[in-house]
């Protein structure tokens, strides 16, 4: 039966309570247990499927086509176990599956209420495969204190009451701002913080304290005695160059050690971590740099592509480079020449991405890294853009466009290259989707095979001719156009297995270009860079060496 460990947080947001929580997995994964990570988030929203990445950053999506926060994506990175559907739940996922029960009579016309229904109805998602892993290690969203976090809260209390002693441990990360003036660090916000979650009934076990200065023994006892820790369970997180130093710095820091000490477990198994240095070494001694832009819509927000960020660093690592990525903002040149904007990479990305606004400005990068011989990776948006562009300026359909934009009225440019799907073979079943379908979950999503056609760059960069990756979409290229794209010099170079849908197009006779309807960057790992990523930065690479 898995031991738990809930990691909440406390003074202020963002203090990489994801990054810890999967660091630690790591580490204990190191020690040779087996650990899965879940998100559990306050917020009303069903599933982060509907919300702006402007807002909330990208959004993760699991195998069995969850939609998640992207604190699952770190999860995944740092402990290469892939997240699942019942590894992320929100208050409006919780609330809505409790009010359906109620309205199909589960509960028997008794009174519904936060305690114990929608607390029972947490306690179950928490302990869904309990009997898989060695460690569950479940994640609070937002602060302590926080009005929507109260019933996440008082069930994991419930749920490490209701377990045997020792089963259950609790991790709460904080702050301790560094006054200049009195050059001291100050505990008293985490001494406040610990507080309210004692007020609720939850007791930490191990406290993780970011600090940007190191904190003296002094301190650390004054926080130990007050929010009646062992000193030992006070744990340090320094500010990290890079986030994949965190296993090797928590460790360094005694926090694997802590969290089996707060279990009883002792002996502990020695940690191996040879992984860990092979990836801080390929961080901190790269043999050059390459400069990527990635031209995109969200660029203001650079979690809006954090997964994609993450697969070039790893790209960058595997060929033992530092990736320097630029974010150009597509509209800049959505009625303007991109050269100017273009210029001086050496390698362009056009991510996926949902609505208009932009798609000129990408449809031209895809021109100029055509034209120009620069390695393109297009990304589910970013490949239907780059099929536009070689039916409008290589195939010759002037009106080529896309059925997400040019539906509305009075736009008269139009073949419909990429068009509205609707009904598609997962495994061995038809899906269909109507047009006026909520706007949640009406996309092909999660892991879906495709073939590659043997001898092409893809088969060759992957070094198989079957895949398995995750999509997000609605729209599809239409194979209707394929002879003709074909004929221009655009292959059709990984389809899905039942021939149908366009996966994978690349360009005969150029260094690099090529364009997925699937989200590699999903998969790609520190320890495993994605093979796609690898190579397009191993072409920047050569790019870098041309110029
Ligand atoms: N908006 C496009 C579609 O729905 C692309 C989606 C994406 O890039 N993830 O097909």
């Amino acid at each position: 039966m898995a031991r738990f460990i809930f990691i909440t947080g406390g003074v202020v947001s963002s203090l990489g309570k994801g990054l810890a929580s999967a660091a630690l997995g790591a580490l204990l994964q190191a020690r040779g247990y087996s650990v899965r990570l879940r998100k559990l988030d306050p917020y009303l929203n069903v599933d982060p499927g509907t919300m702006s990445p402007f807002e909330h950053g990208e959004v993760f999506v699991t195998d069995d086509g969850a939609e998640t926060d992207l604190d699952l994506g770190h999860y995944e990175r740092f402990t290469g176990v892939p997240a699942r559907k019942t590894d992320s739940v929100s208050s409006g996922r919780i609330y809505s599956d409790v009010l359906e029960k109620e309205r199909r009579g589960d509960y028997l016309g008794k009174t519904i209420q936060v305690v114990p229904h929608v607390t029972n109805q947490i306690k179950d998602f928490i302990s869904i495969g309990e009997d898989e892993v060695d460690f569950m290690l479940c994640e609070i969203g937002g602060t302590v204190g926080d009005i929507e976090g109260l019933p996440f809260f008082e069930a994991i209390r419930q749920f490490a009451h209701d377990k045997p002693q020792g089963q259950c441990i609790f991790m709460h990360l904080t702050l301790l701002p560094y006054l200049a003036a009195s050059g001291e660090l100050k505990t008293k916000p985490t001494q406040h913080s610990v507080k309210e979650l004692q007020s609720i009934g939850i007791a930490p076990d191990i406290l993780v304290c970011r600090s940007e200065q190191p904190i003296p023994e002094k301190e650390r006892e004054k926080i130990a005695l007050f929010c009646n820790v062992r000193k030992q369970c006070v744990v340090a997180a320094y500010d990290l160059k890079s986030i994949y130093e965190a296993p090797l710095a928590y460790h360094e820091q005694g926090l694997d050690q802590a969290v089996l000490d707060a279990f009883g477990i002792s002996p502990a198994p020695a940690p191996k971590l040879e992984v860990w240095h092979d990836v801080y070494d390929r961080i901190h001694n790269p043999e050059g740099q390459v400069k990527v832009a990635i031209v995109g819509k969200y660029t203001q927000l650079e979690d809006a592509y954090k997964s994609i960020a993450e697969a070039l660093t790893h790209g960058g690592m595997a060929n033992r480079v530092k990736v320097k990525i630029e974010w150009v903002d597509a509209e800049l040149f959505d009625n303007d020449d991109a050269t100017p904007y273009l210029e001086g990479f050496h390698a362009i990305l056009v991510p996926g991405g949902f609505g208009e606004r932009g798609t000129e400005g990408k449809i031209k990068a895809a021109k100029f890294a055509r034209e120009k011989k620069i390695p393109y990776l297009g990304i589910c948006l970013g490949m239907q853009m780059a099929v536009i562009e070689a039916a409008r300026n290589v195939a010759g359909l002037e009106k080529a466009g896309s059925e997400e934009f040019d539906h509305e009225a009075g736009k008269k440019r139009f073949e419909p290259v990429v068009y509205h799907l609707k009904e598609w073979v997962q495994g061995n079943h038809m899906v269909a989707r109507k047009a006026d379908d909520d706007k949640g979950g009406t996309m092909r999503l999660g892991a879906y095979d495709a073939t590659l056609i043997e001898g092409s760059k893809v088969a060759e960069v992957y070094g198989s001719t079957s895949i398995e990756e995750r999509h997000r979409h609605r729209y599809e290229v239409d194979i209707k156009y394929r002879d003709m794209l074909e004929a221009s010099g655009l292959k059709f170079s990984g389809m899905s297995p039942d021939g149908k849908l366009p996966e994978i197009v690349e360009w005969e006779g150029h260094p690099w270009f090529i364009g997925v309807q699937f989200h590699p960057e999903l998969k790609s790992k520190p320890f495993a860079p994605h093979p796609l990523f690898a190579d397009f930065v191993r072409a920047a690479v050569d790019t870098s060496r041309l110029v």
